[in-house]
């Protein structure tokens, strides 16, 4: 179409999708990476890095309660957090809503992608920023995890992709989620994005078995995103949020959740943690 500006989004070396975008909201070059808003025509606001659709409103409310509440309805009593990644603040607002959390620790290595967030993103943060319980630190969580002596009862991977040499990669390996063990509260668990089952099965099906051989407990769940144009998946480790039922987790919803969910319930829940047998078989297999 004529005047039309199109988003190419390579997917894997070999295919892309394109993304009508109305309007170009803004843009900006950080020191680790390219930053853009735009108005999707279908999707609506987006926020882009290094050419890669990272949440849109259409429909960034799957993937931010699916990354966080499978993790935390499955703890006793969740109360210090801590976030690596997130930039646009929603897991921050996911993780808030639980009444039984007292103190949120947010580290993003990006300024930049804070302050647009805060300037631009407003629908995805809902003033978790200025929250009470929330401590916001710029900085590299490798280095963060590294040098922290405070312990927490669930720690939430939201990052870029692991793309060899990118700022997030050393944030999916085994020597990592070592670190976080020794961080994490008795009985405390851990949740990352854990990229697509359609474009990036051996990444997803990697990660989760890197999570079970540190942590012995893993679980793994997905979702279809369309603002990624594919499935979408999530591993949590320390845990097993699989063997909570619909009713279970409808239950610790109303008890445990103030505040509005839009797509997670306990049916739901179902849906995303039965994993088809093609994805089930992988996991045995690499
Ligand atoms: N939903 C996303 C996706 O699909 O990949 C992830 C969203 S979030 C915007 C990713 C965030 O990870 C960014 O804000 C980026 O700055 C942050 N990040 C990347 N590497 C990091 C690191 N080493 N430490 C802390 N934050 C990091």
């Amino acid at each position: 179409m004529l005047g039309w500006h199109w988003l190419i989004e390579w997917q894997t070396p070999y295919e892309f999708h394109g993304h009508l975008i109305d309007k170009v909201l803004a843009e900006e070059k950080s020191s680790y990476q390219h930053i853009m808003l735009v108005e999707f025509k279908r999707f609506g606001k987006g926020l882009i890095i290094d050419g890669k659709v990272q949440s849109t409103l259409y429909d960034e409310h799957i993937y931010h309660e699916l990354l966080v509440h499978p993790l935390l309805l499955s703890l006793d009593n969740p109360s210090n957090i801590l976030i690596l990644g997130g930039g646009e603040g929603a897991t921050l607002r996911e993780v808030l809503k639980h009444k039984s959390v007292r103190r949120v620790t947010m580290v993003d290595i990006d300024e930049k992608v804070i302050n647009f967030a805060k300037k631009y993103l407003h629908e995805w943060h809902q003033g978790a920023f200025e929250d009470s319980r929330t401590k916001l630190i710029i900085g590299d969580g490798y280095k963060f995890v590294e040098e922290t002596n405070e312990k927490y009862d669930a720690i939430i991977l939201d990052l870029t992709d692991p793309i060899k040499d990118s700022t997030s990669y050393k944030l999916y390996t085994k020597e990592f989620y070592e670190k976080l063990k020794r961080i994490l509260n008795n009985n405390g668990g851990i949740a990352t994005q854990a990229t697509s089952p359609s474009f990036s099965l051996e990444v997803y099906v990697t990660i989760y078995n890197t999570v079970k051989e540190v942590f012995k407990r893993a679980s793994a769940s997905y979702t279809y995103m369309a603002s990624f144009d594919g499935l979408w998946g999530f591993v949590y480790g320390g845990v097993s949020p699989e063997s909570l039922s619909k009713d279970e987790i409808d239950e610790r919803i109303r008890q445990r959740i103030a505040g509005k969910l839009r797509y997670y319930d306990g049916y739901s829940h179902q849906i995303s943690f039965s994993l088809p047998k093609y994805i089930r078989q992988e996991f045995e297999r690499i």
